[in-house]
Order: C-alpha cells, then sequence, then structure tokens
C-alpha cells in the first residue's frame, strides 16, 4: 500500500470511528493505563480504546502477532500526524505500553511475548515499576531487595519504594539482587510476577497535592516461577537501563507523540497572555510580565521543533542516551511555566478548595505542587546531567 492511500485509509477510518468526546482535550480521570482496578470514568474511552486495539493501534509499531499493526517509521508518523489532526486522544496509556512493552519486545522470549504483549495491547493488564528502594534510588545498582533460587521459582524478599500505581497495578516488573558475591551491578535480574501473589502488599503515599499517585511496595517470601525471569540470571542491569531510556523518552513525550503528556495538563485553558489580561488587567503595561510569557512561548516552541527534528534525524525508533536532554529540559519547561501561572493568578492560584476559587485554579494549584516532582521521577535531573555527560559528550568519568 502506498503511503498516500494509507494515509487516506486512515483518515477515513479515524473519521468514522472517533467519538466526539476523544477529540478533545484529556480530561483528568478519563486516562485508561490498562487493567481493571482503576477505571477512567469516560465510557467512550473504552470504546475507542477497543476500537484502536482492534486496529493494533494502541501500538501502532508492535509486531501484528504481539497485538500491534507492524507499522513502519513513515506509517506510524501520518498515523500520528492524522490523530492530531482531529485532535483524537491517546487511546492508552501507562507503563505496559511506553516501558515495559518495548524491553519485553527486545529481550522476551517467544512465549513471555505472546504471554503479555497482547494483553498490554487491549489494555487488559496495568504494569507497575519496582527499581527504587529507600537506600537505592540514584544509585538503582545497590539495590539489596533479593530474589533467591529455590529449584523452579526464586523467593522474593524486602521492598521497593515510590512504585507508582502499584495499588492499581495488576503485575510488576522488577530488580533484585539474584548474587550478592558478584560485584553490585552484575548481581541484578529482572523479574516480571503477579501483584495478587501472596506476599505482595502495597501502601499508597500521599503526596504534597493531596493525591498518592505512589506506594511502598513490600515482598514477604513471594514465589516467582524462573519462566519469569527476563533475559539471563544476572544480566538484569543492561535491560533495566534500557527500560530507562523508555521511560524517560515517554516522559518527554518523544516517543509517541503522548497527548495525555505533562506539556498538554499544564495548558490553562486560555492562552498565557489572555490568562494575564484577564487576572492583573495590566499586562500591556508590565514589561516583565509580558517577557515571562515570550521567553515561556518561545522555549516551548523551541522545544518542540528540536524534538520533532530530533525524530526526524534519528535512525532508530528507539531511544537512546540522548533522551536524557528532552527530559531535563521538558522538566524544567513545566515547572517554570506552572510557576508562571501561579505569579499570573497570584492568591487565586493558591487555592486548595473552596467556591472562592475555579476548577482551573484549584486543580493547576495541585498539579503546580505534583510537578515539583518531574525532575526527579525518572532519574533525577543530576543524574541525567551526568548520563549526558558521560553517553552523549563522551566526557570521562
Ligand atoms: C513522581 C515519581 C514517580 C516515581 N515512580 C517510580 C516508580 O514507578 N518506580 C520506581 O522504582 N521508582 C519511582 N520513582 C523513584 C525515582 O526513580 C527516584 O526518586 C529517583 O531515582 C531519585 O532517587 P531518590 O529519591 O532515592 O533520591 P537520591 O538518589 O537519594 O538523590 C537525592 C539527591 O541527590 C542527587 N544525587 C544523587 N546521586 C547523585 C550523583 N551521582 N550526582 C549528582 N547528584 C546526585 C539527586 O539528583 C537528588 O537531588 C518515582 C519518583 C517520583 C518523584
Amino acid at each position: 500500500m502506498t503511503l498516500q492511500t494509507f494515509r487516506r485509509e486512515t483518515r477515513n477510518w479515524l473519521e468514522t470511528h472517533c467519538p466526539d468526546s476523544m477529540r478533545t482535550r484529556m480530561v483528568p480521570g478519563e486516562e485508561i493505563n490498562g487493567g481493571r482496578k482503576r477505571l477512567g470514568r469516560n465510557p467512550e474511552a473504552y470504546e475507542w480504546l477497543a476500537l484502536m486495539a482492534h486496529k493494533g493501534w494502541t501500538v501502532p509499531t508492535w509486531p501484528v502477532e504481539f497485538g500491534g499493526a507492524g507499522l513502519n517509521a513513515e506509517q506510524f508518523t501520518v498515523l500520528l500526524e492524522e490523530l492530531q489532526r482531529i485532535n483524537a486522544r491517546p487511546p492508552l496509556g501507562g507503563m505496559g505500553v511506553s516501558m515495559f512493552g518495548p524491553t519485553l519486545l527486545e529481550y522476551g522470549t517467544h512465549a513471555q511475548k505472546l504471554q503479555h504483549l497482547p494483553a498490554i495491547a487491549r489494555g487488559e493488564v496495568a504494569w507497575c515499576q519496582g527499581y527504587s528502594e529507600p537506600g537505592a534510588g540514584s544509585d538503582l545498582a545497590s539495590l539489596q531487595t533479593r530474589a533467591d533460587d529455590r529449584g523452579d521459582h526464586f523467593l522474593i524478599n524486602g521492598s521497593k519504594i515510590w512504585t507508582s500505581g502499584a495499588q492499581h497495578a495488576d503485575w510488576m516488573f522488577c530488580l533484585v539482587r539474584t548474587d550478592t558475591s558478584r560485584p553490585k551491578h552484575e548481581g541484578i535480574s529482572f523479574l516480571m510476577f503477579d501483584m495478587e501473589s501472596p506476599g505482595v502488599t502495597t501502601r499508597p503515599i500521599t503526596l504534597i497535592n493531596g493525591g498518592s499517585p505512589f506506594c511502598e511496595t513490600f515482598f514477604d517470601n513471594v514465589q516467582v516461577p524462573k519462566s519469569h525471569l527476563l533475559g539471563s540470571l544476572n544480566q538484569g542491569w543492561s535491560i533495566g537501563k534500557r527500560l530507562l531510556q523508555h521511560e524517560r523518552s515517554g516522559l518527554a513525550v518523544l516517543a509517541n507523540g503522548d497527548r495525555a503528556g505533562p506539556l498538554e495538563r499544564i495548558l490553562p485553558s486560555q492562552r498565557l497572555d489572555k490568562m494575564a489580561l484577564s487576572y492583573t488587567g495590566s499586562m500591556r503595561s508590565d514589561p516583565s510580565l509580558r517577557n515571562l510569557i515570550v521567553r515561556s512561548e518561545m522555549e516551548k516552541r523551541a522545544f518542540l521543533l528540536t524534538q520533532k527534528r530530533a525524530l526526524e534525524e534519528s535512525e532508530s525508533e528507539t531511544p537512546g542516551a540522548a533522551t536524557s536532554i528532552f527530559k531535563v529540559v521538558e522538566a524544567n519547561y513545566v515547572k517554570a511555566q506552572l510557576e508562571l501561572q501561579l505569579l499570573i493568578r497570584g492568591s487565586q492560584g493558591l487555592g486548595w478548595e473552596g467556591d472562592a476559587f475555579t476548577e482551573e485554579e484549584l486543580t493547576m494549584c495541585r498539579l503546580w505542587l505534583e510537578a515539583k516532582s518531574i525532575s526527579i521521577a525518572g532519574g533525577s535531573n543530576e543524574i541525567q546531567f551526568n548520563i549526558i555527560a558521560k553517553r552523549v559528550l563522551g566526557l570521562p568519568d
């Protein structure tokens, strides 16, 4: 099929099938991240998910056998453009499609791929990430959670922290220590297991914004079949790092043009200059505020153009170390833009609850607080700078 025909057919299909409410900006609480423990509020989002999954377009570049559509890079770009043309929402998000699935595609056995990928593509299973521990965040390779070899299974004991969505997840992918006698990077393995396994418990952690997006997760003699090891024993470090590249590219909206990402979520209902006029009535006479708004808009535009160029220039479909640059720039932009909104709104931007504030003011206040974590999640900015120095610029250790 020529690219032109593909575009025409895609456009027709989307025009016919995309529900009206899915052609609007993402509304918090309507996202679908897979699984059945946390349901999105809009039933049409599930219709949209089912239709897109049937086409293989929740994970368009994955092979058809594993629930994708097997699109090449050009077709994928066309699909993204056509989705953007009608302002369509992404049908499915979450760690399964953005982080774990791509990693499993690279390292999994055929049986593991068949077990997990189609269910991820249909949005049936939610995954969470068991990496960080109380004593192992930036220095992840110091992790202590053990998986002892017990013949046909591993026995896991230990705990993880900051496990996003663990209370809603069906499965976890996890880094565990399988050999304590080797140097720390060489004794780590990558396991997958069902969160319903006996001995797994989660305890939500409440954030400064009042939400509980992540948990402490405890493992008490959790049995995991040997078939749930990804890659070879003690080779989990390189797989775990590869997954982080997918995570960072997802956070930086590089991989899939994700329209539910941070850049979308922080958009106010009005343009910043209009917002300034309605709150202060004085933007025209306030050069410093005008400068801040123009600078913010220019930074966003530069970011999006650079992102587009990087995607077009990239010879591989998978993200590399340069992803860290986008992650840092985006995290800083998002935090600064929310500070700017707060500056414009003044005390109206600091509402926690009550009729004196609009819904947008209340939402943005909590988002402003939540966004403080964006330069920590997925590896802090300082760690990204280390990666950029070593792996992108080739500077010595
Ligand atoms: C919103 C959010 C979601 C998260 N979700 C998950 C999840 O789902 N699963 C999961 O496993 N983890 C998750 N995390 C944890 C996250 O990966 C860690 O918080 C992060 O890696 C930092 O580790 P830490 O908190 O232990 O801080 P530390 O490693 O203790 O770092 C403290 C400070 O020291 C700095 N620092 C540390 N080492 C260096 C160095 N070598 N050079 C320069 N500076 C350094 C850091 O930049 C930071 O400022 C999440 C975190 C957040 C905020």
